[in-house]
């Protein structure tokens, strides 16, 4: 790679299963399907050079935003300093562990894990001394990738200001500066993050086979998912990665349905019950999602009232609605227009996570507004429900194999 060529392999698309011949590429230059357009790979100059400065940047910016006060909150002479930490502890404290650990894992254990991996890679693809641990970590930082969050949490602090900016007087402390720029150097970082070249370091090329035009399927060939390789349709073990091999993904549609069944199921009382307890001048409101949105739109917040309504009602209800209408296309479409069906699975793919904002607002007002009787907010039981729809939505998007969307079009029985 820093030689400045890569690849000269053939390759199946992840997406939509076209096999796409991989050219000797020039650092900088990158490979789109012929098919569907889908980015297959980007030949970056110089990776793990690249891979190991943002990463410990990144790691360097993280730990600064754990070690200074994240948040500070005034009102009427009382004073509130929070740290990224509080933020978990607030919840575990209000006995919601469950959301405590779903904002611990999203936000701070997932990206040391991810950021780990990827400066173990970097310096062994550096050294030269790849090990079969390399495999393992590979994989992680695959699956972790989804799950990275903090750009959301960002988000949601954003909106937690805003939201308070009425009521009280707000410090941005030193670890919000620094946790925007660790923000901003993971997702640097995740840029350079290609699963094909890494593999292609790692094992060296993957076995040749024959290929025409037309997708894997319909060659008797298997494209890996993993590490891009492709092998006989027969086989059942990718010879490179060692991961098992599926022409698709088993029971897509049934598993993408049971996922959106339940997220149906917890949407109602994610929407019912209140998401948010305040205390003020020592009477207690809840409040609801939509209810929430009601009250900032009325105190002219609307910004804010817009954002929550996209991120929390909109997004959810679009992502659920798009991830069944495609089910429904697989199942009983006639195969046509699979590039705009392709697309709105991307859409739905991408605007799911977004949706945690509220969770992560809630997580950070209830950590800064403790002022006792005065003013204080705590979770409300309909956090947890949320915070499962969006998680399960998420799930439903990635278990459902956008290759059959093409399937339909080839008229090929799986
Ligand atoms: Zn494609
Ligand atoms: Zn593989």
């Amino acid at each position: 790679m820093s030689s400045g060529k890569c690849h000269e392999q053939a390759t199946a698309c992840d997406h939509c299963d076209w096999v796409n011949v991989m050219p000797s590429m020039q650092a900088g230059e990158q490979l789109h399907c012929a098919r569907c357009g889908h980015l297959i790979v980007t030949c970056h100059p110089n990776a793990p050079q690249q891979l190991l400065s943002n990463g410990c940047a990144a790691v360097l910016m993280f730990i600064m935003s754990l070690c200074f006060v994240f948040l500070g909150f005034s009102s009427q002479g009382s004073h509130q300093r929070i740290t990224l930490l509080d933020c978990v502890y607030g919840l575990m404290g209000e006995h919601y562990i469950s959301l405590g650990i779903i904002v611990a894992l999203t936000l701070l254990v997932l990206p040391v894990v991810y950021l780990s991996a990827v400066l173990l890679i970097a310096l062994a693809l550096r050294q030269g001394r790849l090990k079969s641990i390399h495999y393992g970590l590979t994989h992680t930082i695959s699956a972790l990738q989804p799950w990275l969050m903090v750009d959301v949490f960002l988000l949601g602090g954003l909106v937690a200001l805003v939201k308070l900016h009425s009521l009280a007087e707000i410090e941005l402390g030193l670890s919000f500066w620094a946790f925007c720029a660790f923000t901003l150097c993971l997702f640097r970082t995740v840029s350079f993050v290609d699963k094909r070249w890494i593999w292609h370091c790692l094992c060296g090329p993957a076995p040749t086979v024959a290929v025409r035009s037309g997708s894997a399927l319909s060659q008797g060939l298997k494209g890996c998912q993993y590490c891009g390789a492709l092998v006989s349709a027969d086989t059942h073990q990718c010879s490179r990665c060692h991961h098992i091999l599926h022409q698709r993904k088993q029971g897509s549609l049934n598993n993408t349905l049971a996922l959106l069944f339940a997220s149906c199921a917890l949407y109602f009382p994610a929407n019912f019950f209140p998401i948010m307890i305040t205390t003020f001048l020592g009477s207690s409101e809840p409040s609801t999602i939509m209810g929430g949105v009601i009250l900032l739109w009325g105190m002219k917040s609307y910004l804010v009232a817009g954002v929550i309504f996209v991120a929390s009602i909109l997004v959810p209800v679009t992502k659920i609605l798009m991830l069944f209408w495609l089910c429904w296309q697989i199942r009983f479409g006639h195969g046509e227009h699979e590039k705009p069906t392709q697309r709105i699975y991307h859409i739905a793919e991408f605007i799911g996570r977004w949706s945690m904002v509220d969770v992560f607002v809630v997580a950070i007002l209830s950590a800064l507004v403790q002022l006792g009787p005065m003013m204080n907010i705590i979770p409300g039981v309909a956090a947890i429900s949320f915070a499962a729809v969006v998680i399960l939505t998420m799930l439903a998007a990635m278990s459902f194999d956008s290759r059959l969307i093409w399937d339909k079009s080839e008229e090929i029985t799986i």
